[in-house]
């Protein structure tokens, strides 16, 4: 709880990156103190990625993957402080996943007290997972490529802590839309409005959505126009999409591509598509998941397999074809919300999940 502690008052936004540096040379230090061989993959505008590796017995590392940013601003801290109410520990990033990244040194410090063998083992910690992984993501597939399994210490899933075998793919697009200004009053004839084609797009992307094969099409964001006396000649959309097949991506970018104006005067581009593709539940993580099954049981912990629609690093490793097993962090509530919290008591159970399995992969 000590070093949890010292972890949420280091505020870390995926945004700021003196303050993820700070981050990140106080985490080298935890996993220096255990032995870590620390190498930073040095960014421009990121935060520096971390990588902390440790020997073991025979075979290809175990990969540790994580992120040390997290969604809340510079300055957070004052209104929501790290607290302890009721067997919880709230603040920002407690959850999403510095409760995680505290169960990495637990249980690499356990292993090594009971002097109990295990693989060789490589932390990554990202800086920019919250908005994308853009630099993270290289780092994080060159690191899998090399390992023989990845355990994502992500938060679990709902009050039993469920790991999450499957993921859906996330992208977004922005539709732009070009129009033709006019004088509302005095020229309204000329005018070809951006906002009302874009209205009339939107309505045709909606159409993408298909719940039977999970894919989600979110116009989320609309802008245009200037002034009520003008007829818009720019206007926007972002949009949020999630696939749960890598198979769904191609045909639904198709879809976007195939847009065309209703108004001909008014001219689209479309820019963006999906930029995580999905974690499939393959059968080598639902391997991976029956062992976690088996050392949870001897822990009383009755695990289950859950899927999420959010995306995390996990979808990198688990396209690549490594086995990935995400979900194993902590027990709590409320990522990226305002009482974003853990369960204190089965932080300890959680780390011996984690020890338990790096000991027998
Ligand atoms: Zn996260």
């Amino acid at each position: 709880m000590a070093l949890l502690q010292r972890m949420v008052e280091i505020e870390s936004p995926s945004d700021d990156k003196a303050a993820l540096d700070r981050m990140g040379e106080f985490l080298a230090h935890e996993f220096e103190r255990l032995g870590g061989k620390i190498t930073f993959y040095p960014q421009k505008e990121a935060g520096n990625h971390l990588q902390a590796e440790f020997t073991g017995g025979e075979g290809k590392p175990v990969m540790l993957l994580g992120h040390f940013d997290t969604v809340w601003g510079m300055g957070t801290l004052a209104k929501m402080p790290f607290r302890v109410n009721a067997g919880r520990a709230y603040g920002p990033g407690i959850y999403d996943m510095k409760a995680g990244i505290t169960m990495m040194v637990f249980a690499l410090r356990a292993l090594q007290a009971a002097g109990n063998g295990h693989r060789p083992v490589t932390v990554l910690l990202d800086t920019d997972e919250e908005i994308g992984s853009a630099t993270g993501r290289p780092v994080v597939e060159a690191v899998a490529e090399k390992s023989e399994a990845v355990l994502v210490l992500e938060p679990s899933t709902g009050p039993e802590g469920y790991l999450k075998t499957a993921r859906k793919g996330v992208g977004d697009v922005t539709l732009h839309v070009r129009g033709v200004a006019a004088h509302a009053g005095v020229q309204f004839e000329k005018g070809h409005s951006a906002v009302v084609e874009l209205a009339r797009q939107v309505l045709e992307i909606v159409k993408f959505t298909d719940l039977s094969r999970s894919i989600t099409v979110n116009p989320a964001v609309l802008r245009g126009g200037t002034r009520s006396n003008v007829v818009a000649a720019e206007a926007s959309a972002m949009i949020d999409l999630r696939i749960a097949r890598a198979a769904d991506a191609g045909e639904l970018e198709k879809k976007f591509k195939a847009l065309r104006p209703f108004d001909p005067k008014c001219s689209l581009t479309v820019t963006g598509g999906i930029n995580r593709p999905p974690m499939e539940r393959t059968e080598a993580t639902v391997r991976l998941f029956g062992i976690a099954r088996e050392i949870a049981g001897g822990l009383g912990l009755a695990l289950q397999e859950s899927s999420t629609g959010g995306g995390s690093d996990g979808n990198f490793t688990s396209a690549m074809g490594v086995p990935t097993l995400d979900g194993l962090g902590a027990l709590g509530e409320g990522a990226h919300a305002s009482h974003e919290s853990i369960v204190i008591e089965e932080l300890p159970r959680r780390a011996a999940l984690l020890a338990g399995l790096l000991q027998s992969l």
